[in-house]
Protein backbone atom coordinates (compact mmCIF):
# COMPACT_ATOMS: atom_id res chain seq x y z
CA UNK A 1 0.00 0.00 0.00
CA UNK A 2 1.30 3.71 -1.32
CA UNK A 3 1.75 6.24 1.87
CA UNK A 4 0.75 9.76 2.24
CA UNK A 5 3.23 11.41 5.05
CA UNK A 6 1.92 13.67 6.69
CA UNK A 7 4.76 15.70 8.48
CA UNK A 8 3.93 18.01 11.27
CA UNK A 9 5.54 20.91 12.14
CA UNK A 10 4.02 24.26 13.49
CA UNK A 11 0.55 22.60 13.51
CA UNK A 12 0.55 19.73 16.50
CA UNK A 13 -3.00 19.10 16.41
CA UNK A 14 -5.20 16.47 14.85
CA UNK A 15 -8.34 19.01 14.40
CA UNK A 16 -8.79 21.35 11.87
CA UNK A 17 -5.35 20.86 10.25
CA UNK A 18 -5.28 21.65 6.92
CA UNK A 19 -2.49 19.57 5.37
CA UNK A 20 -3.84 16.57 7.12
CA UNK A 21 -7.10 17.19 6.47
CA UNK A 22 -5.89 16.86 2.80
CA UNK A 23 -3.95 13.68 3.53
CA UNK A 24 -6.71 11.55 5.07
CA UNK A 25 -8.99 12.94 2.27
CA UNK A 26 -6.53 11.62 -0.50
CA UNK A 27 -7.13 8.07 -0.43
CA UNK A 28 -3.73 6.98 0.59
CA UNK A 29 -3.23 5.17 4.17
CA UNK A 30 -1.73 7.88 6.09
CA UNK A 31 1.79 7.77 8.53
CA UNK A 32 1.90 10.97 10.82
CA UNK A 33 5.73 12.25 11.21
CA UNK A 34 7.24 14.67 13.46
CA UNK A 35 11.48 15.61 13.17
CA UNK A 36 13.02 17.28 16.30
CA UNK A 37 15.28 19.27 13.95
CA UNK A 38 19.05 19.21 14.77
CA UNK A 39 20.02 22.66 13.12
CA UNK A 40 17.26 24.41 14.87
CA UNK A 41 18.30 22.76 18.06
CA UNK A 42 21.54 22.15 18.23
CA UNK A 43 21.40 26.28 18.30
CA UNK A 44 19.79 26.08 21.39
CA UNK A 45 22.50 27.24 24.80
CA UNK A 46 19.96 26.06 27.66
CA UNK A 47 19.88 22.27 28.20
CA UNK A 48 16.62 23.48 30.26
CA UNK A 49 15.29 25.60 27.42
CA UNK A 50 11.33 24.74 27.97
CA UNK A 51 9.78 25.12 24.49
CA UNK A 52 11.74 21.98 23.69
CA UNK A 53 9.97 20.21 26.64
CA UNK A 54 6.69 22.17 25.75
CA UNK A 55 7.48 20.53 22.17
CA UNK A 56 7.90 17.36 23.59
CA UNK A 57 4.68 16.97 25.70
CA UNK A 58 2.57 18.05 22.87
CA UNK A 59 4.71 15.27 20.59
CA UNK A 60 3.77 12.49 23.47
CA UNK A 61 0.13 14.15 23.35
CA UNK A 62 -0.15 13.64 19.48
CA UNK A 63 1.21 9.94 19.63
CA UNK A 64 -1.47 9.54 22.43
CA UNK A 65 -4.43 10.29 20.73
CA UNK A 66 -2.91 8.71 17.51
CA UNK A 67 -2.49 5.44 19.37
CA UNK A 68 -6.09 5.65 20.13
CA UNK A 69 -7.03 5.51 16.62
CA UNK A 70 -4.85 2.56 16.18
CA UNK A 71 -2.56 4.35 14.29
CA UNK A 72 0.99 6.11 15.52
CA UNK A 73 3.52 9.17 15.64
CA UNK A 74 6.61 8.22 13.88
CA UNK A 75 9.28 10.61 15.68
CA UNK A 76 12.60 11.06 14.26
CA UNK A 77 15.64 13.13 15.51
CA UNK A 78 18.18 14.79 12.99
CA UNK A 79 18.56 16.66 9.79
CA UNK A 80 15.04 17.26 8.11
CA UNK A 81 16.90 16.05 4.78
CA UNK A 82 18.81 13.31 6.10
CA UNK A 83 15.80 11.84 7.40
CA UNK A 84 13.61 12.70 4.29
CA UNK A 85 16.26 10.84 2.19
CA UNK A 86 16.14 7.61 4.27
CA UNK A 87 12.49 7.79 4.03
CA UNK A 88 11.91 8.20 0.92
CA UNK A 89 13.98 5.19 0.42
CA UNK A 90 13.26 2.98 2.49
CA UNK A 91 8.69 3.43 1.86
CA UNK A 92 6.67 3.01 -0.74
CA UNK A 93 5.63 6.77 -0.54
CA UNK A 94 2.90 8.57 -2.48
CA UNK A 95 3.06 12.34 -1.46
CA UNK A 96 3.78 14.19 1.38
CA UNK A 97 1.49 16.53 3.36
CA UNK A 98 2.55 19.12 5.04
CA UNK A 99 1.42 23.10 6.40
CA UNK A 100 3.50 26.29 5.22
CA UNK A 101 5.91 27.86 7.77
CA UNK A 102 7.45 31.51 6.32
CA UNK A 103 10.56 31.63 8.13
CA UNK A 104 13.51 32.11 5.59
CA UNK A 105 15.08 28.63 7.21
CA UNK A 106 11.69 27.11 6.79
CA UNK A 107 11.13 28.00 3.32
CA UNK A 108 14.79 26.65 2.02
CA UNK A 109 14.51 23.37 4.42
CA UNK A 110 10.99 22.85 2.26
CA UNK A 111 11.91 23.61 -0.98
CA UNK A 112 15.15 20.99 -1.13
CA UNK A 113 12.52 18.40 0.36
CA UNK A 114 10.31 19.42 -2.30
CA UNK A 115 13.29 19.10 -4.55
CA UNK A 116 14.30 15.60 -3.09
CA UNK A 117 10.75 14.46 -3.24
CA UNK A 118 10.32 15.40 -7.06
CA UNK A 119 13.89 13.48 -7.73
CA UNK A 120 12.09 10.16 -6.38
CA UNK A 121 8.86 11.19 -8.26
CA UNK A 122 6.85 11.55 -5.05
CA UNK A 123 4.13 14.72 -4.86
CA UNK A 124 4.67 17.62 -1.72
CA UNK A 125 1.82 19.27 -1.09
CA UNK A 126 2.03 22.25 1.30
CA UNK A 127 -1.05 24.54 2.42
CA UNK A 128 -1.32 27.66 4.32
CA UNK A 129 -3.10 26.31 7.64
CA UNK A 130 -0.63 28.92 10.39
CA UNK A 131 -2.31 31.83 9.17
CA UNK A 132 -5.49 33.36 8.35
CA UNK A 133 -4.10 35.37 5.26
CA UNK A 134 -0.92 34.60 3.59
CA UNK A 135 2.06 35.56 1.64
CA UNK A 136 0.64 37.97 -1.08
CA UNK A 137 -2.76 37.57 -0.21
CA UNK A 138 -3.33 41.45 1.58
CA UNK A 139 -1.99 43.47 -1.14
CA UNK A 140 -2.01 47.50 -1.71
CA UNK A 141 -4.36 48.44 -4.90
CA UNK A 142 -0.95 49.19 -6.57
CA UNK A 143 -0.18 45.54 -5.98
CA UNK A 144 2.57 46.12 -3.23
CA UNK A 145 2.40 44.76 0.29
CA UNK A 146 1.42 46.81 3.15
CA UNK A 147 4.29 47.97 5.52
CA UNK A 148 1.47 49.92 7.84
CA UNK A 149 -1.01 47.98 9.78
CA UNK A 150 -3.65 49.73 9.68
CA UNK A 151 -4.69 49.85 5.79
CA UNK A 152 -3.70 46.36 5.57
CA UNK A 153 -6.10 45.41 8.93
CA UNK A 154 -9.00 47.15 7.12
CA UNK A 155 -8.02 45.40 3.81
CA UNK A 156 -7.93 41.47 6.13
CA UNK A 157 -11.12 42.60 7.15
CA UNK A 158 -12.72 43.48 4.05
CA UNK A 159 -10.94 40.17 2.35
CA UNK A 160 -12.62 37.69 4.92
CA UNK A 161 -16.15 39.15 3.82
CA UNK A 162 -15.61 37.25 0.44
CA UNK A 163 -13.15 34.48 1.97
CA UNK A 164 -15.19 33.48 5.25
CA UNK A 165 -13.46 31.10 7.41
CA UNK A 166 -13.83 27.60 7.18
CA UNK A 167 -12.97 25.15 10.15
CA UNK A 168 -12.16 21.53 8.50
CA UNK A 169 -13.45 18.93 10.24
CA UNK A 170 -10.73 16.01 10.00
CA UNK A 171 -12.58 13.33 12.53
CA UNK A 172 -14.83 11.61 9.04
CA UNK A 173 -11.61 11.03 7.32
CA UNK A 174 -9.55 9.16 11.20
CA UNK A 175 -9.66 5.95 9.33
CA UNK A 176 -7.68 6.50 6.81
CA UNK A 177 -4.38 6.56 9.34
CA UNK A 178 -2.04 4.09 8.55
CA UNK A 179 -2.97 1.31 11.04
CA UNK A 180 0.79 0.57 12.19
CA UNK A 181 2.77 0.73 15.33
CA UNK A 182 5.91 2.90 14.68
CA UNK A 183 9.15 1.22 13.82
CA UNK A 184 11.31 3.66 15.99
CA UNK A 185 11.57 5.10 19.29
CA UNK A 186 10.65 8.57 20.06
CA UNK A 187 13.83 10.04 21.31
CA UNK A 188 14.07 10.90 25.06
CA UNK A 189 14.92 14.34 25.97
CA UNK A 190 18.33 13.44 27.16
CA UNK A 191 19.04 11.78 24.21
CA UNK A 192 18.63 14.70 22.36
CA UNK A 193 20.52 16.89 25.00
CA UNK A 194 17.99 18.89 26.92
CA UNK A 195 16.66 18.40 30.30
CA UNK A 196 12.77 18.40 31.31
CA UNK A 197 11.98 21.95 32.12
CA UNK A 198 9.78 22.44 35.18
CA UNK A 199 7.77 25.78 33.64
CA UNK A 200 4.09 25.73 34.15
CA UNK A 201 2.55 25.98 30.50
CA UNK A 202 -0.61 27.92 29.71
CA UNK A 203 -3.46 26.11 28.52
CA UNK A 204 -5.06 25.76 25.39
CA UNK A 205 -8.82 26.11 26.74
CA UNK A 206 -9.60 28.89 29.44
CA UNK A 207 -10.47 31.60 27.30
CA UNK A 208 -13.69 32.53 26.51
CA UNK A 209 -14.11 35.07 29.09
CA UNK A 210 -10.65 36.45 28.46
CA UNK A 211 -11.62 37.41 24.68
CA UNK A 212 -14.69 38.67 26.20
CA UNK A 213 -13.52 41.43 28.49
CA UNK A 214 -10.49 41.85 26.57
CA UNK A 215 -11.17 45.20 25.90
CA UNK A 216 -11.46 46.40 28.98
CA UNK A 217 -8.76 44.69 30.59
CA UNK A 218 -5.84 44.06 28.14
CA UNK A 219 -4.06 47.38 28.99
CA UNK A 220 -2.87 46.09 32.20
CA UNK A 221 -0.45 44.20 33.27
CA UNK A 222 -1.07 43.59 36.77
CA UNK A 223 -4.98 41.82 35.23
CA UNK A 224 -4.57 38.14 34.08
CA UNK A 225 -6.45 40.18 31.05
CA UNK A 226 -4.66 38.33 28.10
CA UNK A 227 -5.18 34.50 26.76
CA UNK A 228 -1.62 33.52 26.91
CA UNK A 229 -2.45 31.52 23.90
CA UNK A 230 0.60 32.68 21.76
CA UNK A 231 2.53 29.57 22.55
CA UNK A 232 -0.41 27.79 21.39
CA UNK A 233 -0.41 29.40 18.18
CA UNK A 234 2.98 29.41 17.47
CA UNK A 235 3.16 26.03 17.55
CA UNK A 236 -0.49 24.77 15.94
CA UNK A 237 -1.68 23.42 18.96
CA UNK A 238 -4.75 25.39 18.55
CA UNK A 239 -6.01 26.59 15.50
CA UNK A 240 -5.55 29.89 14.36
CA UNK A 241 -9.31 29.62 12.33
CA UNK A 242 -11.45 28.46 14.40
CA UNK A 243 -9.77 31.36 17.26
CA UNK A 244 -10.91 34.16 14.42
CA UNK A 245 -14.13 33.13 13.89
CA UNK A 246 -14.62 32.77 17.66
CA UNK A 247 -13.38 36.38 17.49
CA UNK A 248 -15.41 37.94 14.87
CA UNK A 249 -18.28 37.43 16.94
CA UNK A 250 -16.89 38.32 20.64
CA UNK A 251 -14.29 40.66 21.08
CA UNK A 252 -12.91 42.86 17.39
CA UNK A 253 -10.06 44.52 19.95
CA UNK A 254 -9.02 40.74 20.54
CA UNK A 255 -9.22 39.83 16.33
CA UNK A 256 -6.73 42.77 15.78
CA UNK A 257 -4.40 41.03 17.64
CA UNK A 258 -4.68 37.93 15.60
CA UNK A 259 -4.61 40.48 12.86
CA UNK A 260 -1.17 41.66 14.15
CA UNK A 261 0.39 38.26 14.46
CA UNK A 262 -0.45 37.74 10.31
CA UNK A 263 1.16 40.91 9.14
CA UNK A 264 4.07 40.61 10.79
CA UNK A 265 4.09 36.90 9.46
CA UNK A 266 3.66 38.30 6.12
CA UNK A 267 6.23 41.29 6.63
CA UNK A 268 9.13 38.80 6.98
CA UNK A 269 7.90 36.82 4.39
CA UNK A 270 8.30 39.55 1.97
CA UNK A 271 11.18 41.07 3.48
CA UNK A 272 13.64 39.04 5.07
CA UNK A 273 15.69 41.66 5.35
CA UNK A 274 14.22 42.67 8.57
CA UNK A 275 16.16 39.71 10.52
CA UNK A 276 19.02 41.18 11.50
CA UNK A 277 18.63 44.37 9.84
CA UNK A 278 16.46 47.55 9.86
CA UNK A 279 13.13 47.47 8.44
CA UNK A 280 13.97 51.17 6.87
CA UNK A 281 18.06 50.93 5.83
CA UNK A 282 18.80 54.71 7.13
CA UNK A 283 18.21 53.23 10.59
CA UNK A 284 21.16 51.09 10.26
CA UNK A 285 23.06 54.21 10.44
CA UNK A 286 22.23 54.89 14.20
CA UNK A 287 25.19 54.80 16.76
CA UNK A 288 24.17 52.88 19.63
CA UNK A 289 26.06 53.22 22.95
CA UNK A 290 25.72 49.53 23.56
CA UNK A 291 26.55 50.01 27.18
CA UNK A 292 27.39 46.46 28.83
CA UNK A 293 26.48 46.68 32.01
CA UNK A 294 23.50 48.72 31.14
CA UNK A 295 22.16 45.75 28.54
CA UNK A 296 23.26 43.24 31.82
CA UNK A 297 21.12 45.08 34.42
CA UNK A 298 18.37 45.05 31.97
CA UNK A 299 18.40 41.31 31.12
CA UNK A 300 18.34 41.10 34.89
CA UNK A 301 15.86 43.30 36.10
CA UNK A 302 18.21 45.10 37.96
CA UNK A 303 17.54 49.26 36.06
CA UNK A 304 16.17 50.56 39.38
CA UNK A 305 13.15 51.30 36.74
CA UNK A 306 10.33 49.14 38.80
CA UNK A 307 8.03 48.13 35.62
CA UNK A 308 11.06 47.51 33.47
CA UNK A 309 12.37 45.36 36.06
CA UNK A 310 8.95 43.83 36.88
CA UNK A 311 8.68 42.98 33.36
CA UNK A 312 12.34 41.09 32.48
CA UNK A 313 12.27 39.15 36.25
CA UNK A 314 8.81 37.78 35.12
CA UNK A 315 9.92 36.91 31.55
CA UNK A 316 13.17 35.31 33.07
CA UNK A 317 11.09 33.39 35.76
CA UNK A 318 8.20 32.28 33.53
CA UNK A 319 9.04 33.23 29.52
CA UNK A 320 6.20 35.22 29.38
CA UNK A 321 5.85 39.19 29.54
CA UNK A 322 2.37 41.12 28.81
CA UNK A 323 2.65 42.42 25.61
CA UNK A 324 2.46 46.36 27.06
CA UNK A 325 5.33 45.40 29.14
CA UNK A 326 7.34 43.92 26.43
CA UNK A 327 6.70 47.02 24.52
CA UNK A 328 8.25 49.39 27.47
CA UNK A 329 11.44 46.95 27.88
CA UNK A 330 11.77 47.27 24.39
CA UNK A 331 11.45 51.23 24.36
CA UNK A 332 13.77 51.52 27.31
CA UNK A 333 16.49 49.39 25.91
CA UNK A 334 17.02 50.73 22.66
CA UNK A 335 15.40 55.08 23.40
CA UNK A 336 16.62 55.21 27.05
CA UNK A 337 20.09 52.83 27.11
CA UNK A 338 20.64 53.54 23.42
CA UNK A 339 21.27 49.87 22.97
CA UNK A 340 21.03 48.10 19.71
CA UNK A 341 17.51 46.80 19.02
CA UNK A 342 19.43 43.27 17.64
CA UNK A 343 20.71 42.66 21.56
CA UNK A 344 16.98 42.87 22.94
CA UNK A 345 15.77 40.80 19.72
CA UNK A 346 18.01 38.10 20.98
CA UNK A 347 17.27 38.15 24.66
CA UNK A 348 13.90 37.88 23.84
CA UNK A 349 14.18 34.80 21.11
CA UNK A 350 16.58 33.15 24.16
CA UNK A 351 13.91 33.62 26.89
CA UNK A 352 10.64 33.67 25.49
CA UNK A 353 8.19 30.46 25.51
CA UNK A 354 6.20 31.85 22.66
CA UNK A 355 9.31 33.35 20.53
CA UNK A 356 7.99 33.85 17.00
CA UNK A 357 10.54 35.07 14.50
CA UNK A 358 8.46 37.44 13.09
CA UNK A 359 6.38 39.34 15.77
CA UNK A 360 9.49 39.12 17.55
CA UNK A 361 11.51 41.03 15.11
CA UNK A 362 8.63 43.06 14.76
CA UNK A 363 8.02 44.02 17.70
CA UNK A 364 11.44 45.34 18.05
P1 LIG B 1 -3.34 38.18 23.52
O1 LIG B 1 -3.29 39.61 23.90
O2 LIG B 1 -4.39 37.33 24.11
O3 LIG B 1 -3.45 38.15 21.92
C1 LIG B 1 -3.87 36.97 21.20
C2 LIG B 1 -2.83 36.55 20.22
O4 LIG B 1 -2.64 37.54 19.21
C3 LIG B 1 -1.46 36.32 20.80
O5 LIG B 1 -1.40 35.07 21.41
C4 LIG B 1 -0.57 36.46 19.59
O6 LIG B 1 -0.56 35.28 18.80
C5 LIG B 1 -1.27 37.54 18.79
N1 LIG B 1 -0.70 38.85 19.10
C6 LIG B 1 -1.06 39.70 20.10
N2 LIG B 1 -0.34 40.85 20.04
C7 LIG B 1 0.49 40.71 18.99
C8 LIG B 1 1.49 41.54 18.42
N3 LIG B 1 1.77 42.77 18.88
N4 LIG B 1 2.18 41.07 17.36
C9 LIG B 1 1.91 39.85 16.84
N5 LIG B 1 0.97 39.02 17.35
C10 LIG B 1 0.28 39.44 18.39
N6 LIG B 1 4.35 37.54 20.20
C11 LIG B 1 4.66 36.25 19.94
O7 LIG B 1 3.77 35.42 19.74
N7 LIG B 1 5.97 35.84 19.89
C12 LIG B 1 7.00 36.71 20.10
O8 LIG B 1 8.16 36.29 20.04
C13 LIG B 1 6.69 38.07 20.41
N8 LIG B 1 7.68 38.95 20.68
C14 LIG B 1 7.35 40.27 20.93
C15 LIG B 1 8.37 41.20 21.15
C16 LIG B 1 8.08 42.53 21.42
C17 LIG B 1 9.21 43.52 21.64
C18 LIG B 1 6.73 42.95 21.45
C19 LIG B 1 6.39 44.38 21.75
C20 LIG B 1 5.71 42.04 21.22
C21 LIG B 1 5.99 40.69 20.96
N9 LIG B 1 4.97 39.75 20.72
C22 LIG B 1 5.31 38.45 20.43
C23 LIG B 1 3.56 40.17 20.62
C24 LIG B 1 2.74 40.11 21.92
O9 LIG B 1 3.39 40.77 22.95
C25 LIG B 1 2.41 38.68 22.35
O10 LIG B 1 1.86 37.96 21.25
C26 LIG B 1 1.39 38.65 23.46
O11 LIG B 1 1.87 39.39 24.56
C27 LIG B 1 1.13 37.22 23.90
O12 LIG B 1 0.21 37.21 24.95
P2 LIG B 1 -1.24 36.60 24.77
O13 LIG B 1 -1.17 35.28 24.10
O14 LIG B 1 -1.89 36.70 26.11
O15 LIG B 1 -1.87 37.62 23.73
Amino acid sequence: MSLAIHWFRRDLRLEDNTALFHALKSGSDVRCIFIFDTSILDKLEDENDARVTFIYKEIERLKAELKKLDSDLWVYYGNPIDIWLTLLTDYNIKSIYTNKDYEPYAIKRDNEVKQLAGKHQIAFYDFKDHVIFEESEVLKDDGNPYVVFTPYSRKWKHLLQTNPIEVLDTTPYFSSFESKESAVDIPTLIDMGFKESLTTFPSRTTTQGKVKNYEKNRNFPAIQGTTKLSVHFRFGTISIRAKALKALSTSETWLNELIWRDFYIQILYHYPHVVGNSFRAKYDAIQWRNNESDFEKWCTGKTGYPIVDAGMRELNTTGFMHNRVRMIVASFLTKHLLIDWRWGEAYFARQLLDFELASNNGGW
